[in-house]
This record gives structure tokens, C-alpha cells and sequence, in this order.
């Protein structure tokens, strides 16, 4: 009779709690590690690492999955186990709903959620226009829905102040203060990018300093990876050296994408970028593939604005650059605007392998045990989520084993290669104790993944 309902043996054991790396077996019983040792073991089903590296499943701090089963699985594909969503402001708003609608149905992987700002939350309370600040009135209206969110479990809150401008410092404060409240966290798509952005990097800190609030700054190299990346880094090195409670996640790309519709593509934009309307390519509609011209940009804008269009706007140092501190993790940013089978970012597929591939393997930017604790006990951490991201016995048997010498991403960015091509070097991907993924395969049927619902604060000093 088998002791364990999974087995992995021969496996590279990558503990980024103890800062240990070793040689053993793990054994997984009811969703939970319930084993690891260097004994053998008998499970129901076994895998054999063959010495790959077996480390907790990796956890994307800022994805726009948002209970998208489709793109749960390009997810689980590259190695992802637990996906925040709700990011940018976006998502949805009734989380108590959109929680029981995954524990119901099941889903790819396991699902925490923010609730947003600048979508969500201020279409509601009725603050419709985007460039106008919201009245003393809607404020009102969306801390009391903000504090719904959260009491439901939401992680925090989100704000995508580039797309709505018109937020006024107030309304934001009044959110940051509330979020504060709970323990939870703030996380922010600044306000501007390029050399404002450093401006808008500024008054995101100044509301941590202000409230307290554990801030986390979205997508570094998105928005500062345009030629300011160190002095951004250097503000947020500055911030946590004096002991502030300031992260930051950034992704594995210099291109980043969103809706054409949306303020980060107004009047100007590629002037601010330095880039020019060639540099902008359709990712998802009717041009996916395509680059824009000016009369392309005029009609999307005009017609289509939740088309998802990539900038190529961003310097690749920057992207390295942006990695180095310790207190970054990674992020996909990936699953903006629903993408389907051919079309999309090649961070939907490929961030987390890239990742390894790229600043470990060929850069030697990160080492190994670092690299995997970047992705895993980094943001488990700043989310309050005891469990998750740890490799001993009692943790959630959320887990991935990859070979460090072959992991890679082979997705292309749209009009240059296959933006959903699946990645190398990833032998199988568990959540909960079932196997989603095996040798570059996802698994369609399986539904393992749970609401992650923050019922920790996320600051626990006492
Ligand atoms: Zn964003």
C-alpha cells in the first residue's frame, strides 16, 4: 500500500525558507508536502526529478488572469501555481461572488485577488470619467465597497492611476488609509511613465510614508525602464533602507501591452516613449501581428479600444536592472485583455522560465536558490500567505520541477514569433497535489486551483 498519493523522488530540493538546497524525495498526501527526506517513498503516482530542480510553485504577484480559465492555464504551463489578480485598478468588484464562483467551478490554479481602484471601484461609485477626481460623495461610496472587498478576502487594493489621471490625492489617500486598516497591501501602477514616472514613484511613497501602508510599485520595468531605471531603484533602495515597507515586482520584457483606448496610449505617447507608431504592434484584434501606422493608432483609438496593443518602449538592460534588489519579485503582467489561442504577450506564457533562462542561466544575475525565492517565498510573504511558497512538510503541495539547464521561454512577441508557444524545460507543474502540467502539456481537465482569500494581515509585528 502506498503511504503518499504522489510521490516525487530524485529531485533537487530547493527550500527557499532555510536558504538549503539538497538531494531527497517528497511526498504529498490531501493537497499538503507530508514528506521530505532522503528515505524512500511509495506513492500512488511517482515522478521521477531525475535530479531537476523541485522548489514551491511560483506565485505572480501582478497577472490580469482574473478567474479566465484559459489563461490560468498558459500560466500553469510556466510553472505558476497561485495568480494575483484585480491588479492596475481592473477586475472585478464583488469578490465574495467571484471567490465562491471559484471554489465552485474549480479553476487551473489557485486565485488571490486585489480589488482596483481605478476601474472597478470608481465606476460604481460613479466616478465615470476617468481625467476628473471623484466627489467627497464617491469616495465615500468606494471605501465602503473597497472595505466589502477586503472583508471578503481581497489582498489589497490596486491602482492603475495611469488610467484614470484625473484621481486626486485625497481619493487615493482616503484607499491607502483603509487598506492600511486591514494589514493589506497597496499596490500601485504609477501614475506616469518615463521621466515623470520618477515623479509619480514619489507620490507612491510618499503614501506609504503617509498611512503606512505596505506598498507594492507594479511592474518596474514598465514604466521606468525607459532610461530611469537607476534612479528609481535608487529611491527604492533608499525607501527600504531607512525601513520603509516598500516592494516592488517587475517582469522578464521592454514591451509591455495594454488597452489602445486607454490614457497610456493619449496624444503624444510615443513622442514620451521616444519610439514611434512602427514600434507599436496589435496583440489581440483585427491588426494582431501587425505594427501600427498613424492612421491604424487613429482608428484603434477611435473604434477599438480594448484592442491590446504592445509598445515596444522600454531598454532590456533595464529589464536586468530592475531585478536586482532583493525585495523584487517577479511578475507576468500577463492575460491583459483576454487574450486567445495565437495571439497575446509572450509574458501570458513565458515570464517565469525566462526568468531562469535568462537571469540565471546566460546573465548570472541571480543565483539559483535566489532567483526561486524571488518567485515563490518573496511574494508569499508580502501577501500573509502562511503556506504557500515553502518547501516543509505541512505547506501546500503547490510545487514545480524544472531542469535549470534547458528552461525557456519560446514565445515571441506578436509579429516576431508565436506569442503563446509553450516553454521548455519544465518536467511537471502540481497544484494541490495534482500534477496540471507535465512535459510542456497542460492539463485541460484539471481543476485543482482554489480562491486564496487574505485573511492574514499582511503586517504582523506585535
Ligand atoms: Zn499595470
Amino acid at each position: 500500500m502506498s503511504d503518499f498519493e504522489l510521490v516525487i523522488r530524485n529531485g533537487t530540493l530547493i527550500d527557499p525558507e532555510r536558504r538549503r538546497v539538497t538531494v531527497g524525495n517528497l511526498g504529498v498526501q490531501n493537497g499538503r508536502i507530508a514528506a521530505l527526506t532522503r528515505a524512500e517513498l511509495a506513492g500512488e503516482r511517482e515522478i521521477d526529478a531525475g535530479l531537476r530542480a523541485v522548489c514551491p510553485g511560483f506565485i505572480d504577484i501582478h497577472a490580469h488572469v482574473d478567474g479566465h480559465p484559459y489563461s490560468a492555464r498558459r500560466m500553469a504551463g510556466q510553472g505558476v501555481t497561485t495568480t494575483v489578480g484585480g491588479n492596475c485598478g481592473m477586475g472585478p468588484l464583488d469578490l465574495e461572488d467571484c471567490f465562491a464562483g471559484l471554489d465552485r467551478r474549480g479553476f487551473p490554479i489557485h486565485q488571490a485577488m486585489l480589488v482596483g481602484h481605478s476601474f472597478a471601484l470608481r465606476e460604481a461609485a460613479g466616478a465615470r470619467n476617468p481625467r476628473r477626481p471623484a466627489t467627497p460623495e464617491q469616495i465615500r461610496t468606494m471605501l465602503a465597497l473597497a472595505e466589502k472587498a477586503l472583508a471578503a478576502g481581497a489582498a489589497g487594493i490596486s491602482f492603475g492611476l495611469e488610467y484614470a489621471p484625473g484621481s486626486s490625492w485625497e481619493e487615493v489617500l482616503a484607499l491607502s488609509q483603509l487598506a492600511a486598516r486591514h494589514g493589506k497591501l497597496v499596490a500601485i501602477h504609477l501614475r506616469t511613465d518615463g521621466w515623470a514616472g520618477l515623479d509619480a514613484l514619489r507620490e507612491a511613497l510618499r503614501l506609504n510614508e503617509r498611512t503606512g501602508a505596505a506598498l507594492q510599485i507594479s511592474h518596474l520595468a514598465y514604466q521606468l525602464g525607459m532610461g530611469m531605471m537607476t534612479e528609481a531603484v535608487g529611491m527604492l533602495d533608499a525607501a527600504v533602507a531607512g525601513g520603509r515597507d516598500v516592494t516592488a515586482d517587475s517582469g522578464m520584457y521592454h514591451a509591455f501591452a495594454t488597452y489602445i483606448g486607454s490614457a497610456v496610449f493619449d496624444e503624444g505617447c510615443v513622442a514620451k516613449w521616444g519610439c514611434g507608431y512602427q514600434d507599436l504592434y496589435a496583440a489581440t484584434g483585427p491588426y494582431a501581428g501587425k505594427p501600427l501606422t498613424e492612421a491604424i493608432y487613429r482608428e484603434l483609438r477611435a473604434g477599438r479600444g480594448r484592442d491590446v496593443v504592445v509598445a515596444f518602449a522600454g531598454r532590456e538592460a533595464e529589464v536586468y536592472e530592475a531585478l536586482l534588489p532583493e525585495y523584487v519579485m517577479v511578475s507576468s503582467d500577463g492575460a491583459v485583455g483576454r487574450p486567445g489561442p495565437g495571439n497575446g504577450h509572450p509574458q501570458d506564457v513565458g515570464t517565469f522560465p525566462r526568468f531562469f533562462q535568462k537571469a540565471v542561466r546566460e546573465t548570472g544575475t541571480l543565483s539559483l536558490l535566489e532567483a526561486v525565492r524571488r518567485c515563490t517565498l518573496l511574494p508569499a510573504e508580502r501577501l500573509g500567505l502562511k503556506n504557500k511558497g515553502r518547501l516543509r512538510v505541512g505547506a501546500d503541495a503547490d510545487l514545480v520541477i524544472f531542469d535549470p539547464e534547458t528552461i525557456a521561454d519560446r514565445a515571441g512577441y506578436p509579429g516576431f514569433g508565436q506569442p503563446d508557444a509553450a516553454p521548455a524545460g519544465i518536467r511537471a507543474v502540481i497544484v494541490n497535489g495534482v500534477v496540471v502540467a507535465e512535459e510542456g502539456a497542460v492539463r485541460e481537465t484539471a481543476l485543482p486551483g482554489r480562491a486564496v482569500r487574505a485573511a492574514n494581515q499582511v503586517w504582523h509585528w506585535v
